[in-house]
């Protein structure tokens, strides 16, 4: 079974958005993975088909109602044991950790959320994963559904053309990535470090390892608390 993606949304027609071309779109059409957009408004009962009402309590904004967002979210994922996701800035921060766990599942249902959110008893009673991609406010979840989804498409099995490629970035083994270079050997008077022409991949290995570090002491000290020690094995990629 290849990762199934189901989107609630109040506009289905940003989906599948960029993962439509490069390599998310080939392994879409492949049927690598799949995706499916919903529109939220189709699950409206009244006649002027209303997905949100003024918050109790008052304050600015709307807020999505509760009943409409329930069936359709019962609609899509009634029989299946797919994650429920909600976009929320409010949620636990999207780690390569995450992605990873998601990847390795049968696929995931995600809410996008617009105006000041959905109502609390929709994401208590259907048991919504609250998932940020950052601490800034977007104008909707359809961004960051898109920023989740493209980073659980790239690690699926056979997406991307070089699978070793997947393994050494940043965050794999808790660090930030080391710096890349290519020819020309010098770019406006700036070498390539010589290690890395070397041929020494013993040293080669050895330098990026150290770079990483730095940089990572340098930018996220916070990550070199998690990262793995030294020599222990690079993780493998995901397999169904
Ligand atoms: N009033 C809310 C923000 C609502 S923004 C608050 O202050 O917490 C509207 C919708 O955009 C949210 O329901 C959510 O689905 C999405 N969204 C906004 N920022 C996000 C972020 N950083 N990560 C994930 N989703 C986000």
């Amino acid at each position: 079974m290849s990762f199934r993606a189901t989107v609630l949304t109040l506009y289905p027609e940003m989906f599948p958005g960029h993962l439509g071309v490069s390599l998310a779109g080939k392994a879409l059409e492949r049927g690598q993975w799949s995706i499916e957009a919903v529109q939220i408004r189709d699950f409206a009962e009244d006649k002027h088909r209303t997905v949100d009402d003024t918050p109790a309590g008052g304050g600015a904004g709307m807020v999505l109602k509760p009943g409409v967002l329930a069936r359709a979210i019962d609609h899509v994922s009634a029989d299946d044991h797919r994650p429920r996701l909600l976009m929320s800035p409010r949620g636990r921060p999207l780690t390569q950790d995450r992605v990873r766990e998601l990847a390795s599942g049968p696929g995931v249902v995600i809410v996008c959320g617009r105006f000041e959110g959905v109502d609390q008893r929709v994401i208590d009673t259907r048991n919504l994963e609250e998932i940020s991609i950052g601490d800034y406010i977007l104008s909707g979840g359809e961004p960051a559904a898109l920023v989740l989804l493209d980073a659980v498409v790239r690690i699926l099995p056979g997406v991307m053309g070089n699978e070793l490629s997947g393994i050494h970035e940043s965050f794999e083994g808790g660090l930030l990535e080391h710096p890349h270079y290519t020819r020309p050997q010098v770019f406006e008077g700036h070498e390539i470090p010589a290690v890395l022409t070397s041929g020494n991949h013993g040293a080669i290995a050895k330098w990026r390892e150290a770079e990483a570090r730095r940089l990572t002491a340098e930018r996220r000290p916070d990550l070199l608390e998690h990262s793995r020690k030294d020599g222990e094995p690079s993780p493998q990629p995901v397999k169904k």
